[in-house]
């Protein structure tokens, strides 16, 4: 299996390779040059296998042998998921007819980070371990990559962590569970500005040839096709217990950096008989926007309390775009130079393609809390913020096909705005309930490239 970069330029990988580079030294992303499918049948044998065993069948034809042999895959996977809260790991509860909650925050730090976080966590200790090599990861988070990635490394061999994160913009759940975990090899760093500074910051050292090279700099952030890949298996699981592949389902998808979203359209690719993707954004609707009008033009960002969707560039949409525009690198290099100065059109070929996938909706913030008091009333189910935007997009798209809406985090991840709009305080879970009482590890950093390169250079185990 290769792997190539959605702008064309950038040396072909493989898996190991690529998950180990993040982002393409084209600027681009990387994908695998080929889908591999399952048939009708390897699909339906999904049904009543263990959560763990989906992910062996589904990924392992990307893998490339890269993790080992199938013995040692499947040690890396049991790994990968043993510290979840629920047996399932992911599992669906019926919110009303035809629509469905797919549960994705019974992970360590309750967010669907954690199931794509824990496993690249236990692929880079295995790779790495092989080639003897040492990594610096570098991440920016709205709040939930961060802290599934500091709980995932913390304590690995051969990895230091770096997360930036916008200093004051991420709830006090996700803060304390970056900043609390005490491993010398994790670092949370509050930097003064909104999530796209972190992620421009980001991508800016990744374009740093020399410091790149010198820390020997990975990225686990959405961009990271492994990350993509762990994705994809929650699709299957779900879709397969509703019926699939005999019966077809569509999922609507709280989207922010399209990361999550993006892993149902390959799903589909792989043969998933998926009808819908539907992006649920909030007010930071951007991709809303685009799919209604072709137009991705900046506005600025307002915070929400729906902190990790509150993104403008949302980077993997330019998967999504090398897609629609046939693989064509140098149409998406196009583009992305032009989102430099404020925003671009998509081709009408492109659009076509693209809404043959996907549709839109968003959540206003008295939408959101309008849904989440709605479905407690309705339902008996807590949900966060995030989530609600997706149940009150997934109820305007509701028909004949089954909807699944990804409950992307724990209510209790974000107690203010939950008990604001329900009344109703949500505890954490009993195995995390003395995340207050631990000291807190963080450092303030401006928003500043030269700075935050020699404050890694200085705190890195080298
Ligand atoms: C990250 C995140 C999202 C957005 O996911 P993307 O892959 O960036 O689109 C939605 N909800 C929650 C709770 C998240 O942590």
């Amino acid at each position: 299996m290769r792997y190539i970069s959605t702008r064309g330029k950038a040396p072909v990988l493989s898996f190991d390779e690529a998950m180990l580079t993040g982002l393409a030294r084209d600027g681009g992303l990387y994908l695998p040059e080929t889908v591999p499918t399952m048939t009708h049948d390897e699909i339906a044998a999904l049904a009543g296998v263990s959560y763990e065993e989906a992910v062996f069948r589904v990924i392992w034809p990307f893998l490339g042998g890269a993790l080992g042999d199938e013995t040692e895959t499947r040690e890396i996977i049991a790994k990968a998921y043993a510290d979840f809260g629920h047996v399932a790991r992911a599992p669906l509860k019926q919110l009303a007819d035809n629509h469905f909650l797919l549960e994705l925050f019974h992970g360590p730090t309750l967010a669907f980070k954690d199931f794509a976080m824990q496993l690249i966590g236990q692929m880079f200790q295995a790779v790495l371990k092989k080639t003897g090599q040492r990594v610096t990861i570098v991440g920016a988070t709205s709040g939930d990559t961060g802290s599934a990635a500091i709980e995932a490394f913390a304590g690995l061999d051969n990895v230091d962590v770096f997360i930036l994160f916008p200093h004051g913009r991420v709830s006090e759940v996700q803060r304390r569970q970056m900043t609390t975990p005490d491993a010398a090899n994790v670092h949370a760093l509050a930097l003064d500005g909104d999530f796209d500074d972190c992620q421009a910051k980001l991508k800016d050292m990744f374009n740093d040839f020399t410091f790149r090279d010198e820390v020997g700099l990975a990225g686990v952030n959405s961009i990271n096709f492994a990350r993509v890949l762990a994705q994809i298996v929650y699709y299957f699981t779900s879709a397969v217990a509703l019926g699939a592949p005999h019966r077809k389902v569509s999922f609507c998808v709280p989207t922010g950096n399209f990361g999550d979203i993006f892993a149902g359209f390959l799903a589909k690719q792989m043969g998933l008989p998926i009808e819908q993707l539907i992006i649920a954004t909030n007010q930071n609707d951007i991709l809303h926007r685009c799919m209604e009008s072709g137009a991705y033009a900046k506005q600025g960002v307002t915070p929400s309390i729906s902190p990790s969707m509150d993104i403008e560039v949302s980077s993997n949409f330019e998967r999504a775009l090398w897609w629609a525009y046939g693989k064509d690198g140098e149409a998406v290099a196009a583009l992305m130079d032009e989102l430099q100065q404020g925003g671009f059109n998509v081709s009408a070929n492109a659009m076509g393609a693209l809404t043959q996938t996907y549709t839109s909706g968003r959540a206003s913030e008295a939408e959101t809390q309008a849904e989440i008091a709605r479905v407690l009333a309705e339902s008996n189910e807590l949900i966060c913020p995030h989530t609600a935007c997706g149940t009150h997009v997934a109820r305007q798209h509701l028909g004949a096909t089954p909807v699944i809406t990804l409950a992307t985090a724990h209510p209790a991840k974000f107690p203010a705005a939950v008990e604001e709009a329900s009344g109703v305080h949500a505890p954490l879970p009993k195995r995390m309930a003395d995340l207050y009482d631990k000291p807190e590890r963080v450092t303030r950093v401006e928003n500043d490239l030269a700075a935050l390169e020699t404050l890694i250079r200085e705190r890195r185990v080298s």
